[in-house]
């Protein structure tokens, strides 16, 4: 039997919800051809299990997947690590679908990623569409205060850096009487209503109780005379919405009879008050997918609802159908909830605040996009939710930086110590690289003493000062001794070439100290590794600021 509900509960996650029993069939006949014996009866068994299975939410069934067959989840990969898209005919349309309240998160750079990777492989068109819609968002983006000017730019700098290529750039406020033409021929087919009733009755007594709300059974004409009036402005805000006749008896709530068009008075950023009638989410998407030709819609399962509606609509229109793939929610394991709290109350301004974790914040740390680009899809097309370690991401940069990272030694709460009884001249020659050719950083020390830099944990008995020379430690002294390489090996800064440093960690915490002035060789952008401290990127070089990457 666990044969059989695994394998159903599989169809029944990568369509929607619903699993269809004859699709279940050759898969356990695959995994059990013994069962080939007696097919009607399995079959029987197959549609009883297929029916209980189509009760269940679909978080449910991914649920209960996860508990008897978890590598289910995650889709069959292909060579290229992404499972091959359903259905590819000619060519693949895609389109990326951003709502500009601010720069990208990981999770919309999660949805651009799969999306680039899929046109690549396919050779594919990708579409840049603004989802800047008054009133879309928010189930998505409990963060968002709304459309912001600035982060269309910011988009398109963070997908750049990302290195995702798209070919077209449409702004859903650019389209606006698009959506008002459609909306009337579907209010002319009789398949959509406008509704002036109030938005807490419909939903208490219409939509929880199933029955068509009066408006519902309005003839033609007067649905066009009340559409008309919403375009006029004469209805003020939540006094009147067109709703499209999705059914009130469907089983999720939800979609019953869901709303198209709603009214708003905002200011837009890019058209200002020219309009005050908004498409929904859903509706908009069912037009622009079918009017652009996109062939594929990858996005979260958070949006599997809005795939119903915009089907219905396709639907009504007689359009075809296109293919609708998911995957799960993603986050990375930091404590969120701060941060919301942090944003509301205003204490984290910068966008780029390491604590925010979006992309800017990410590329300020030295984070490299080939790094997030791996680790995205690393989780592939994996429906289950995904907390990703941020361990994961820090290893992939890691491997890429680690050979491009000059090195510096940086010295926290330091002592300063008279360095003497070293014999004059004497010449260090401290490489910038462990393996790679990068040159070195030169000391020339010609008295008989100079003072250095170290930090107070390391002072102890003995250390060798690493690549310069062996001391032990006395009374405020650090005293030449004899080379011995199995010392503790600790870093230093001299006094006469220090250089205040400033560095921003991940939780926005600044740890002061001083850095070899060589470090002022560096670029601004540049990824450094300060010596058993961690990796870092050069923010600014006067002052001196480093954003701490990983260890
Ligand atoms: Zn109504």
């Amino acid at each position: 039997m666990d044969i059989i509900k695994k394998y159903a509960l599989k169809n029944a996650i990568d369509h929607n919800g619903k699993a269809v029993a004859k699709a279940v069939l050759p898969k356990v006949l695959g995994e059990d051809p013994s069962l080939k014996s007696d097919i009607p009866s399995l079959m029987k068994n197959i549609e009883a299990v297929v029916k209980e299975v189509n009760s269940m939410t679909l978080d449910e069934q991914i649920s209960q997947l996860k508990k008897i067959a978890p590598e289910l989840l995650v889709r069959e990969r292909s060579v290229q690590g992404l499972p091959d898209l359903p259905n590819v005919g000619s060519h693949v349309v895609l389109r990326l679908a951003p709502y500009p309240s601010g720069p990208l998160q990981i999770g919309n750079a999660r949805m651009a990623i799969l999306n680039d990777e899929y046109a690549k492989k396919y050779n594919g068109k990708l579409i840049l569409f603004y989802d800047d819609t008054i009133g879309t968002s928010s189930t998505t983006d409990k963060l968002s205060k709304g459309i912001m000017p600035k982060a269309y730019g910011w988009i398109e700098q963070d997908l750049k850096w990302l290195e995702v290529e798209w070919h077209e750039t449409y702004y859903k406020s650019d389209r606006l009487e698009i959506y008002y033409d459609y909306c009337e021929q579907l209010i002319k087919k009789g398949k959509a209503y406008v509704c002036t009733c109030d938005a807490n009755v419909w939903r208490s007594v219409y939509k929880a109780g199933k029955k068509p709300c009066p408006c519902r059974s309005r003839e033609v004409e007067e649905n066009l005379y009340l559409w008309d009036k919403m375009l006029n402005g004469a209805f003020s805000e939540g006094k009147a919405v067109v709703r499209l006749k999705t059914g009130m008896e469907l089983a999720d709530p939800a979609v019953r009879d869901h709303v198209i068009m709603r009214i708003s008075f905002k200011d837009h950023p890019r058209v200002g008050k020219r309009y005050c009638v908004w498409p929904t989410m859903e509706f908009s998407w069912a037009i622009d997918n079918y009017l652009l030709g996109v062939t594929h819609v990858i996005r979260g399962k958070d949006l599997m609802k809005e795939d119903v509606v915009e089907k219905q609509i396709f639907d009504m229109f007689g359009w075809k159908h296109i293919n609708y793939l998911h995957f799960g929610r993603f986050s990375i394991a930091i404590p969120k909830s701060k941060l919301k709290e942090m944003i509301k109350r205003g204490e984290i301004k910068e966008y780029d605040d390491p604590r925010t974790w979006n992309i800017p914040s990410l590329r300020r740390r030295g984070i490299q996009p080939e790094a997030i680009r791996e680790y995205i899809l690393h989780f592939g097309m994996s429906l289950a939710d995904v907390e990703g370690s941020p361990e994961i991401l820090y290893g992939k940069n890691r491997k890429i930086i680690d050979p491009i990272a000059k090195r510096y030694y940086f010295v926290k709460d330091p002592v300063k110590l008279r360095l003497h009884g070293y014999p004059v001249p004497f010449e260090a020659k401290v490489p910038l690289h462990p393996e790679v050719e990068f040159g070195y950083k030169l000391y020339k020390l010609d008295r008989g003493e100079t003072y250095i830099l170290v930090e107070k944990k390391d002072v102890n008995k003995e250390a060798r000062l690493k690549d310069l020379m062996n001391v032990v430690f006395s009374d405020g002294e650090a005293i030449y001794s004899q080379d011995d390489l199995s010392v503790k090996k600790i870093h230093w800064v001299l006094d006469d070439h220090k250089v205040k440093v400033k560095v921003v960690m991940p939780d926005a915490r600044v740890i002061e100290g001083y850095a070899e002035s060589y470090i002022k060789d560096c670029k601004v952008g540049d990824v450094i590794q300060f010596e058993r401290f961690g990796f870092g990127r050069v923010d600014s070089l006067d002052p001196v600021v480093v954003y701490y990457a990983h260890r």
